[in-house]
């Protein structure tokens, strides 16, 4: 297969610099465009060309193809916070999906075939099905899985209009950080579980809120997929070249291992790993969280031949927690 160069929107950020990595070191040549709201440019590697700005600035992002030659994108770059999408759906719209419609605008107009989308399990709002199938009816609960769905949407239309393809990867509670700590997850106002646990563990907090306790689930507490980020950016490679290998089809497919941890067990693996108790507190729900969230990986597995190098909680916490200390020493020089 020959390798084109790959644009990773959003490669500054968490999961699309685990994305650059992963790509590197399949040796796909890459280059990356991020606005740095979120992302840090220290996470990506030097050799990478790096643009800064909007996926929604056509010409820029028509330089780019030109410059770079680029064959395929790989699309992370947009807003990820559940409650701060009810609070500003409007931003969410123009982060997700307008923003996304200018970007596969510029690919379909110059020839770019593939394009591979970040979406998320809350594109099922609060699912009945448990493990969840990619059938499953779409009905999200907030403007963020709403923004990801109406994405998926016009990929699935513009594929069957334009001579391109695309890949919708729906991620369930993405986790951990590279194995060899050269990336990780910054946390600008963290909201995530683990991320948030191994703050405390670190000292950066005084301790752990639980939300909610009275949960339909064996210990009361809500239950997720957690992935590690190095699995799910394996898998993005894998998806790419599948695009690359059958442009006459697409994939949509849930990214998770298909196992559920409850808030309880996530934070006891971290216990274990430091081998003392973090400080928890028992706190209400916390608003639009469904109780069980848990894939159904049947057609990542088969489809894409993917063997999960991480999947186990002890490996995930150990990873977060190596990077936070990482973060902690560099913060301290
Ligand atoms: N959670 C928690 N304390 C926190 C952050 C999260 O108890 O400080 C819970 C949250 O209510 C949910 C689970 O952990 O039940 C996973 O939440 P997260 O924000 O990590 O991911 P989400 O599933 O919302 O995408």
């Amino acid at each position: 297969m020959q390798k084109l160069p790959v644009l990773v929107t959003g490669g500054a950020g968490y999961i699309g610099s685990h994305a650059v990595l992963a790509l590197q070191d399949a040796g796909w040549p890459v280059a990356v465009i991020d606005n740095l709201s979120n992302g840090t440019r220290e996470v990506v590697p030097q050799d990478v060309p790096f643009y800064e700005g909007s996926i929604a600035d056509r010409d820029l992002v028509k330089r780019i193809f030109a410059e770079r030659q680029i064959g395929a994108i790989m699309h992370f770059a947009g807003s990820i916070v559940v409650p701060e999408s009810v609070e500003k759906p409007l931003e969410y719209y123009q982060n997700n999906t307008i923003a996304t419609h200018a970007l596969l605008s510029a690919a379909v107009e110059n020839g770019v075939r593939h394009i591979l989308f970040s979406s998320t399990a809350a594109v099922y709002g609060a699912p009945e099905t448990i493990p969840i199938p990619e059938d499953e009816p779409k009905q999200p609960i907030n403007p963020y899985g709403a923004s990801k769905l109406m994405t998926e949407r016009m990929l699935a239309d513009s594929a069957a209009a334009y001579d391109m393809n695309y890949g919708a990867l729906r991620y369930f509670n993405v986790s951990g950080a590279d194995p060899d700590g050269r990336t990780g997850q910054i946390g600008k106002g963290s909201t995530h579980l683990i991320k948030i646990a191994v703050e405390a563990a670190v000292g950066k907090r005084n301790h752990i809120d639980v939300y909610g306790t009275d949960y339909p689930t064996p210990d009361g507490t809500c239950i997720r997929d957690y992935i590690h980020v190095s699995d799910l950016a394996d898998a993005h490679v894998r998806a790419l070249e599948r695009l690359i290998e059958r442009p006459d089809e697409n994939l949509v497919m849930n990214c998770g291992y298909g196992q559920g941890l409850s808030v309880l067990e996530v934070l006891d693996a971290l216990d274990r790993s430091l081998n003392q108790p973090l400080r928890r507190q028992m706190k209400p729900r916390r608003a639009g969280d469904p109780p069980t969230l848990v894939a159904s990986n049947q057609r990542l597995v088969e489809t894409l031949e993917w063997t999960p190098r991480f999947a186990d909680i002890e490996t995930i916490v150990k990873h977060a927690l190596e990077w936070e200390r990482k973060l902690q020493r560099d913060a301290a020089q």
